[in-house]
């Protein structure tokens, strides 16, 4: 088992493997051969970003029969893309935009466990998936409900900039089909389900994008939220919790005026 992180230190970008309370820094990135460095780091004193950077987002919606809320599961994994410009890292803000605010919309967490992509891959039969999987890590995806429900697309409720915190490590060869995945808003539990409960696993869900779509390096497929989340609002802590890969914490911000 390896923990990737990405950092930034004094601006530049880097690949690191995080172990115990150690940051040891790579040469390349976690797709390519890499060597170690040499240069090392206490975690505590490196700044964690977001663990890579995706060419696209693809999100599984309805993917737990808690989520379903009357509706029917689907079929086939229900995928829609949350834009890449969405994206933040570990202890970063959740921006809610005005219009959210001045239409008082309700804009929820959702706590989902986030696939990494380790290589190209086009029509992946389902046996074969687990070797295009780098690892997995923590995602949220951040909702507007109106906007989710009533537009046509979901480029706004879902793709707003800042809407898909993700982190704080890709975990590799982690057992993903029996995980607890948690929501907390302020410390409170409000979400808390196993991933074995997902309608669509992983591996049916990577054989169903990858025969519409390429799959690159580095690219992220959230497989989907259980329950219903609470709303969040300004001064709010969101944090996403996942057996074996840890804590991805957000504060949740008014958009300044
Ligand atoms: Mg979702």
């Amino acid at each position: 088992m390896i923990k990737y992180v990405r950092y930034k230190m004094e601006n530049l970008i880097s690949y690191g493997v995080l172990d115990q309370e150690r940051v040891k820094e790579i040469s390349s990135n976690p797709f390519e051969k890499y060597d170690f460095t040499g240069k090392e780091y206490s975690v505590s004193d490196v700044n964690l970003i977001a663990p890579v950077s995706p060419s696209k987002i693809v999100a599984i919606g309805l993917n737990y029969s808690s989520h379903l809320d009357g509706r029917e599961a689907p079929e086939v994994p229900e995928a829609f893309y949350k834009v890449p410009s969405s994206l933040i890292g570990p202890e970063d803000s959740i921006i809610i935009p005005k219009e959210v605010l001045e239409n008082s919309l309700s804009i929820q967490p959702e706590a989902e466990l986030a696939v990494v992509i380790s290589k190209n891959c086009r029509r992946v039969a389902k046996d074969n998936a687990m070797d295009y999987i780098l690892g997995f890590t923590c995602g949220n995806d951040v909702s507007v409900r109106p906007w989710q429900k009533n537009d046509l697309q979901w480029w706004r409720a879902k793709s707003s900039d800042t809407f898909a915190p993700l982190g704080p490590v890709i975990v590799s060869e982690l057992e993903h089909d029996n995980l607890r995945l948690q929501a907390r808003i302020n410390g409170k539990v409000v979400q808390d389900q196993n991933t074995s409960d997902l309608i669509h696993n992983v591996p049916s869900i990577i054989e169903f994008v990858s025969s519409v779509v390429t799959l690159n390096p580095g690219d992220v497929i959230m497989t989907g939220t259980p329950g219903s989340p609470g709303d969040i609002k300004d001064g709010d802590i969101v944090e996403v919790e996942i057996d074996g890969i840890g804590v991805l914490r957000n504060y949740v911000k008014n958009e300044s005026r």
